[in-house]
């Protein structure tokens, strides 16, 4: 049933890290040498350091390097025998203090109430706990920007937050508490100037992260490549077409994103796969390379989508392509009614069928409408959004389909 083109499908995730970064890893050396050195050192004041990007730019690898430096972390100090604990936490909309707290509890597996007690009393649970358990978290803040540009945290909040052995210290002195701040934007440096000189003059390292170039992005996807296909299924040249396309020069610009490289990929390996080609050819990669294969189908989301929901966009899909237009919710019931039982799945019922197409259209893969002249009474009518292309997408739901349940059988 599996196809001649993947073999790992997962490494193509948002999520993946690789488990070394060919790329970036200078960057990485140097601060999991930093936070290795303050770990255990004894006394000492608290580590902040700030990953940074320039506006706008996204894809370029500061989560992952975060992310990938705290993971490096928590093996060498298991190697020495240290209780190191990474947390990390997405501060984008700006959550209150006693949020990010709570979260720091959380994921620290603290089992306390965090609820009705003062903030500070929190923050002095922690401290407590990591001096009990002699344990050293890396907190790491992603979209650190967030919390500097709204007004949720006070600067004395934000500064307490970053300073807790400054203000409780712990019963032995040692600080256990260090942050890696993560921020899409590099005024990052001057908000934190304004809002906490303190903590800005003592940054431990500022790294600033370029978009990739071709040569980068090369290296990137090709371990993806390596880790996550056969063989057989690609060369070289298909590769360079994608990081050439998509690396960053200072005369040409070019996105220098990572995710869309690796997005790329795998939407030419879909699509590939899909025509049950054994081999990822050019013609696949200008089909995914083309604006709208990568931007406008929102891969995760899709592949995130339950079974009926997929059959339903599906059926959606095949009415578009034979014969376009909105499609009434009647006819879509019907193809869909068709397509399960094809697939060998019974259909749900209709007030199910209802929730789905509220479901799709909450998440912007289906417009609907309520009919006005021309049908008679008034029935909900859909289609999708126009920048999303109805064969690409049914190529896409088909080879997920595939994985899922199988081939349909017509009858
Ligand atoms: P940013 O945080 O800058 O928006 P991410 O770190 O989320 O970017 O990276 C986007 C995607 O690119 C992720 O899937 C990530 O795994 C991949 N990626 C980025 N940098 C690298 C790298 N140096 N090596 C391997 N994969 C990378």
């Amino acid at each position: 049933m599996s196809g001649k083109i993947f073999t790992n499908r997962a490494v193509f995730d948002e999520t993946y890290i690789p488990s070394t970064l060919l790329v970036r890893d200078n960057e990485a050396n140097v601060l999991i040498s930093r936070y290795l050195s303050r770990l255990g050192e004894g006394l000492g004041s608290t580590d902040v350091s700030v990953v940074y990007g320039s506006i706008g730019k996204v894809g370029i690898g500061k989560t992952t390097l975060a992310k990938y430096v705290s993971r490096v972390l928590l093996r060498k100090a298991e190697d020495k025998g240290m209780n190191f604990k990474p947390v990390y936490i997405n501060v984008y909309g700006a959550p209150s203090l006693h949020q990010i707290l709570s979260r720091i509890v959380s994921e620290l597996e603290m089992n306390i109430p965090v609820r009705g007690n003062a903030t500070i009393e929190v923050l002095k649970a922690i401290s407590d706990f990591l001096y009990i358990k002699d344990a050293y978290a890396l907190i790491i803040l992603d979209e650190f920007q967030s919390l500097l540009m709204s007004t949720k945290l006070s600067d004395d909040e934000l500064y307490l937050l970053l300073r807790v052995y400054e203000e409780i210290p712990p019963k032995d002195n040692i600080n256990r508490l260090n942050f890696l701040l993560v921020s899409q934007d590099f005024r990052v440096l001057t908000y934190m100037k304004e809002r906490i000189p303190q903590v800005e003059s003592q940054i431990g390292f500022r790294v600033y992260l370029r978009p990739y170039n071709s040569e980068e992005l090369k290296t990137i996807i090709e371990q993806r490549a390596i880790e996550g296909l056969y063989e057989n299924a690609y060369d070289q040249e298909i590769l360079n077409m994608i990081a050439d396309y998509y690396g960053y020069t200072d005369t040409k610009g070019g996105d220098g994103s990572a995710r869309k490289a690796i997005l790329t990929l795998r939407m030419a390996a879909e699509i590939a796969d899909a025509e049950n080609s054994s081999r990822i050819e050019e013609k696949h990669v200008r089909d995914a390379l083309s604006a709208d294969a990568v931007s406008n189908i929102p891969l995760d989301i899709i592949r995130s989508l339950s079974l009926h929901e997929l059959l339903i966009l599906q059926s959606i899909s095949d009415l578009l392509i034979t014969k376009g237009g909105w499609l009434t919710s009647g006819e879509v019931e019907e193809e869909y009614f068709h397509l399960s039982r094809n697939y060998g799945e019974e259909p749900r019922k209709h007030t199910q069928f209802y929730e789905y197409i509220k479901n799709l259209n909450n998440m912007g893969l289906v417009e609907t409408r309520i009919s006005g002249k021309g049908i008679r009474g008034k029935t909900t009518i859909m289609r999708l959004p126009l920048d999303i292309p109805a064969e690409r997408l049914k190529e896409v739901i088909e080879s997920i389909l595939l994985d899922r349940v199988g081939s349909p059988k017509p009858n």
